[in-house]
């Protein structure tokens, strides 16, 4: 196979694989740009990108290349020569600025994949409105509604979207939980200047379940004064809620009256026919195919939160897989009623329990206080799977691991974020891990 083919073979496997924004804004436009024994180098059009492909998607890339040619070879990125330096890489750090985007920006969720109903329709538009006219249109927007209904989903298929179409915007996606702590460690270590610096020269900000801004009275004046200078720059901001913010208890009045002067807009839960749809794209997406009966019985099965119907999904595929049986109605049934584990089909215990097998460790010694390194690695992982895979709070995660405190959790969970994009061995871990996790 010449370079050119195999490129190309290359770019049809990789693309399901990857988001569809990282595969137009990135892969798309890199090149192929030398084979040296088993060694593959690829040419990106800038340093953001080797980054984001490097630290999201290296694994996958060199099992692609090592599936196409049937040896096992190891994947280079480098930058184009000559190639344009988006604006953001100038900074002095050069990781810093970069972990805004891509290490935080979860690139599976994405405008394209958000399957829309009556109960999202106007929010979804609000959305495309935004990524049409940044800071335009509707500034902030504002997204309420139940648990699992795609709130955090909409919001990030902003950021991916305006990602995509500008590469050197700054943009920052956080949970309110992370301003806030980003908030007290800038107190405690004198550091407002760098604090405020952060938050203010973002083009986009989007901080998930403000709601737990509640009572939370120096983060709120803190974010009131960002708000404002971000809105008078015009950069946009994205905001999500449990609840519309008059029903935010121990919310300032003039947070209050900012949420509300832009665009709020309520998710509800989804209708009948869009729980099958989500349903069939879920299946698309794992390449899976249901019969409509199959998906229908299912679909009638939850009526809220689609975090949890996907939940339901992967269990009973599961199921039938392990008995080996075809997904027909029939077949299905004797699973519906099975109570689902939380998230995805995950909960902390069973991770928890995970770690341990697969290190030979005790659950005494991971929730311990003991600080040997072969505790310390299996602990730093939990606490990044724990965030990452489940969503926990920094908080519950310390509860979780035997009462740390929360900035314990963000240091091992930095920890392997860093060596996620710098050591090879670390990557393969949680591969490993995360599979043992998921089946
Ligand atoms: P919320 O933030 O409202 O609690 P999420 O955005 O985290 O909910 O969504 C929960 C799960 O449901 C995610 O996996 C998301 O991809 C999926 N989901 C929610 N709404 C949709 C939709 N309209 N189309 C496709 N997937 C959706
Ligand atoms: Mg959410």
């Amino acid at each position: 196979m010449d370079n050119l083919r195999l490129w190309h073979k290359f770019l049809e496997t990789a693309k399901p694989l990857i988001g569809i924004s990282n595969f137009k804004g990135f892969l798309r436009i890199s090149t192929l740009k030398s084979i040296a024994e088993d060694k593959i180098t690829i040419a990106t059009p800038h340093a953001f990108a080797k980054a984001t492909l490097t630290q999201n998607y290296l694994p996958i890339i060199e099992q692609i290349f090592t599936d196409l040619l049937k040896k096992k070879v190891t994947v280079e990125f480098i930058v184009k020569e000559g190639a344009a330096e988006p604006e953001i890489e100038r900074g002095e750090d050069f990781f810093q600025p970069i972990q805004n985007h891509s290490a935080i920006l979860n690139p599976k969720y994405t405008l394209e994949n958000f399957v829309v109903g009556p109960s999202n329709n106007v929010a979804f538009a609000a959305a495309q409105a935004v990524v049409q006219n940044p800071g335009i249109s509707y500034n902030p927007l504002f997204l309420y509604g139940g648990t699992g209904v795609g709130k955090t989903h909409l919001m990030l298929g902003i950021g991916n979207a305006l990602l995509a179409k500008k590469n050197h915007l700054k943009i920052i996606y956080c949970s309110s939980d992370k301003f806030m702590n980003d908030y007290v460690s800038a107190i405690q270590e004198h550091k407002m200047g760098s604090f405020r610096t952060k938050y203010r020269s973002a083009n986009i900000l989007l901080v998930d379940d403000i709601q737990f801004f509640s009572g939370r009275e120096g983060t709120q004046e803190e974010f009131f004064h960002t708000f404002n200078e971000l809105q008078s720059k015009n950069s946009q901001m994205v905001l999500t809620s449990d609840r519309a913010p008059q029903e935010i208890a121990k919310l300032e009045d003039r947070l209050k009256s900012r949420f509300a002067g832009g665009l709020m807009l309520d998710i509800q839960s989804p209708d009948f026919d869009t729980r099958v749809a989500i349903l069939r794209a879920k299946c698309v997406e794992q390449g899976l195919i249901l019969p409509e009966d199959s998906l229908k019985l299912i679909a009638s099965s939850l009526d809220s939160n689609i975090r949890e119907l996907e939940g339901k999904l992967t269990q009973i595929i599961q199921s039938l897989k392990t008995r080996n049986l075809a997904p027909t109605p029939e077949n299905l049934t004797g699973f519906l009623n099975q109570p689902l584990k939380k998230t995805n089909g995950l909960d902390h215990k069973h991770v928890l329990s995970v770690i341990c097998s697969f290190f030979n460790i005790s659950l005494k010694d991971l929730t311990g206080p003991k600080r040997q390194k072969e505790l310390v690695l299996p602990r730093h992982i939990t606490m990044y799977l724990l965030s990452e895979e489940l969503n926990l709070t920094v908080e519950r995660i310390g509860e979780v691991l035997g009462g740390r405190d929360h900035t314990t959790v963000m240091h091992g969970r930095d920890r392997i974020k860093n060596l996620i994009i710098s050591d090879k061995e670390t990557q393969r871990l949680l591969i490993e891990v995360k599979q043992k996790i998921s089946t």
